[in-house]
């Protein structure tokens, strides 16, 4: 009999369920609510719920999988199981491993969900065939992954790979983590939100307004897309910074790991030229010419199912 996994995507708001053959063809998935906001206990029954929803589909028991491999927003130990701190959930502490294992008897893996959605990338998306690979998604916030030799780079205490706390701009705007100039805070989705927002305060000629119906917090990356699309020159501008920013990341990044690919993946990526031609300017200005011409930018091509991809992965010992 062929060997088994489960890889589980634990998001703020979804938990994405998956079971897997060796390969990682996935048999069967089921997506349920998080209920973070009913507490950590109900957090876990519903994990397990997917679980027996998912195996019930392929009639499949407990004893039937390998292993079990789960992405998790936040500061974990790996070897430990434990989540110091997932601030999506609501969790401190928290030793997931030992709970779902001994729930189950399937043995876990615990990977950073930025972590398992590069190695969902690198082993059944666009990252198929590359040894040296760094994987940064842009959506609210910006994550990343590093990939040497086929493996993630997790540093001293899992630690590594916080791609969008590279400080670009010391005197920039305030990031979440506390620091200023972040990448996180000059070309996440909260970033473009912001500068739109501000363009809208300072009365700049712009139709951001207006596709915002007036409410300034409706705007987001895809309103000031849309504005850019239509003409509008401070839409436009926003993107142009963003996009430099990034290309800025991307340089130092390039010129540190001289990776063969970077993919891309992300809410914000679909805005498409609007940062993709501003970032590769500024990449090719900031980055040595050996780096630039070695590498390939790719978009990611899983889409929602790459946390759950990774997860799998993960659970296959793929990491
Ligand atoms: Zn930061």
């Amino acid at each position: 009999m062929a060997d088994y996994f489960l890889g589980i995507d634990l998001g703020g708001t979804k938990i994405l369920t998956a079971v897997a053959d060796e390969e990682g063809n996935i048999l069967a998935k089921i997506k349920l609510p998080t209920e973070e906001h009913k507490g950590k206990d109900k957090v876990i029954d519903n994990i397990i719920v997917s679980i027996n929803k998912v195996l019930n589909k392929v009639n499949f028991n407990y004893e039937d999988i390998v292993r079990m491999g789960v992405g998790i927003p936040g500061p974990l130990n790996i070897e430990e199981g434990l989540v110091y701190q997932a601030p999506n959930l609501g969790w401190e502490n928290v030793p997931i491993s030992e709970i779902l294992e001994e729930k189950t008897g399937i043995p876990v893996n615990l990977e950073n969900d930025a972590n398992a959605a590069a190695l969902g990338e690198k082993w059944f998306g666009a990252g198929q065939g590359i040894d040296n690979l760094l994987y940064i998604t842009i959506s609210t916030g910006i994550g990343g992954g590093i990939i040497i030799d086929r493996k993630i780079y997790h540093g001293a205490n899992d630690g590594a790979g916080e791609i969008g706390h590279m400080v670009i701009e010391p005197n920039g705007p305030l990031c979440g983590c506390g620091n200023y100039g972040c990448l996180e805070a000059l070309a996440s989705g909260t970033a473009i939100s912001r500068m739109g927002k501000e363009a809208v305060e300072k009365h700049q000629n712009t139709i951001i307004s207006e596709l915002s119906n007036g409410n300034l917090d409706s705007i987001d990356g895809g309103i000031i897309a849309k504005a850019a699309k239509m003409g509008d020159e401070a839409a436009k501008e926003i993107w142009v910074k963003a996009g430099h920013y990034l290309g800025i990341g991307l340089a130092n990044l390039l010129n540190i790991f001289n990776p063969e690919m970077i993919i891309l993946g992300g809410g914000i990526m679909k805005a498409g030229d609007l940062i993709m031609e501003p970032m590769q300017k500024s990449l090719k200005k900031y980055s040595f010419e050996n780096a630039f011409n070695s590498v390939q930018i790719r978009q990611a091509v899983l889409g929602d199912e790459v946390g759950v991809k990774g997860a799998i992965a993960v659970a296959i010992g793929r990491r």
